[in-house]
């Protein structure tokens, strides 16, 4: 018996070697793996702490190819995992801590244990900003919260407001009228950057307000939300406006911490990719939200992990190329 295994749970596992190992479970990460699995690399995904993404907390997908009708997130992420493991792909319930690039194969160590990789594709996405106001973290979870898909439910017949004015904040304002009583999207600016079909419907809708040229200084509560404290950017007015809860939409940051010095990042965060999805290092690429401040859609994302497995496929063909001619006895 080899002693290292004693002291591991069942899920842990002493060091594993794999062709490639992608890191991250959303529509890039997934559609890498389906690539990968498909070139019978059996890739291993490490889903991260949410299986998904952040599309997985999304109600419902209606930009997606076909699926005329829209697709819930969840159910999405779903037919991706499942089609992608047809092939071969292994999903893995864990999270990447640290990486070496030092050597080669890589060495990836997660909460339950150690991969050598020989190729790696970073999709770790994105994840939601937060105002950094005081009582926002106070009292996030009890009132505040960063999914209306997770949480609308709970604000059943309530006031609750929506800070933001892009696409999620739209999105979402919208899906929260199923259960709110009012829904105040409450904007910096006096125009949306959310796309147009999104703000016709937010108009349309009864139940949506708006709040325009609009800051939120405080989040009010002790146990739970009881207000927000409002300033006018123009005027310089502020207001106590009273609500049951506070849904904050202001965009994300690249998941990138864990690069830094290993990758190069750019000044936002992200990470640095040419056309080919090379990052900085050769064999490691990267897709989706991670390396994409730009576009960030479900069908964008999916085209970059693909084309980052593609490369990873070609990477690892040239290299096992290289090492069989190094083999071969010289003349
Ligand atoms: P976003 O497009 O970056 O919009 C963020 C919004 O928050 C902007 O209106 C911004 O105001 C505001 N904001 C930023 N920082 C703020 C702060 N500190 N205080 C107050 N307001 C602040 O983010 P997103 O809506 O999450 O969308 C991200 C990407 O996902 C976009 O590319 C979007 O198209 C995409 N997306 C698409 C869909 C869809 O197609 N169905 C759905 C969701 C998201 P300013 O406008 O003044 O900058």
């Amino acid at each position: 018996m080899d002693l290292s295994f004693t002291n591991l749970s069942s899920n842990t596992h002493a060091e594993q070697r794999v062709k490639v190992l992608i890191i991250g479970s959303g529509p890039a990460g997934l559609a890498a793996a389906l690539y990968a699995a498909r070139a019978e690399l059996n890739p291993v995904v490490l889903t991260g702490m949410e299986l998904g993404g952040q599309v997985s907390l999304t109600y419902a997908v209606e930009n997606y190819p076909g699926f005329p009708d829209g697709v819930g997130g969840n159910q999405l992420v779903e037919l991706f995992q499942k089609q992608a493991e047809r092939f071969g792909a292994r999903v893995e319930f864990d999270t990447a801590t640290e990486v070496d690039f030092s050597q080669r194969p890589f060495r990836v160590t997660t909460y339950n244990g150690v991969y050598l990789a020989d190729s790696l594709i970073i999709s770790t996405g994105a994840t939601f900003i937060h105002l950094n106001v005081p009582g926002e973290a106070k009292l996030t979870g009890r009132g505040v919260s960063y999914c209306a898909t997770c949480d609308g439910w709970f604000f059943k017949d309530k006031d609750v407001v929506v800070v933001g004015g892009g696409d999620s904040a739209l999105e979402e304002g919208i899906f929260l009228t199923r259960y709110a009583k009012s829904v105040t999207i409450i904007h910096r600016r006096d125009s949306l950057r959310a796309g147009v079909i999104l703000q016709k419907r937010a108009m349309e809708n009864p139940k949506i307000k708006f709040m325009w040229n609009t800051i939120v200084t405080q989040v009010v509560g002790e146990e739970a939300v009881r207000a927000v404290q409002l300033k006018n950017v123009q005027t310089g007015e502020e207001q106590e406006f009273p609500t049951d809860g506070v849904f904050i939409f202001i965009g994300h940051h690249p998941n990138t911490q864990m690069f830094q010095g290993h990758l190069e990042l750019d000044e936002q965060g992200y990470l640095v990719t040419d056309m080919l999805m090379h990052t900085s290092l050769e064999g490691v690429f990267a897709a989706g939200e991670v390396a994409d401040p730009h576009f960030r859609q479900v069908i964008t994302s999916a085209g970059m992990g693909a084309a980052a497995a593609m490369q990873a496929i070609h990477y690892l063909e040239e290299h096992s190329a290289e090492e069989e001619e190094a083999q071969l006895p010289t003349a």
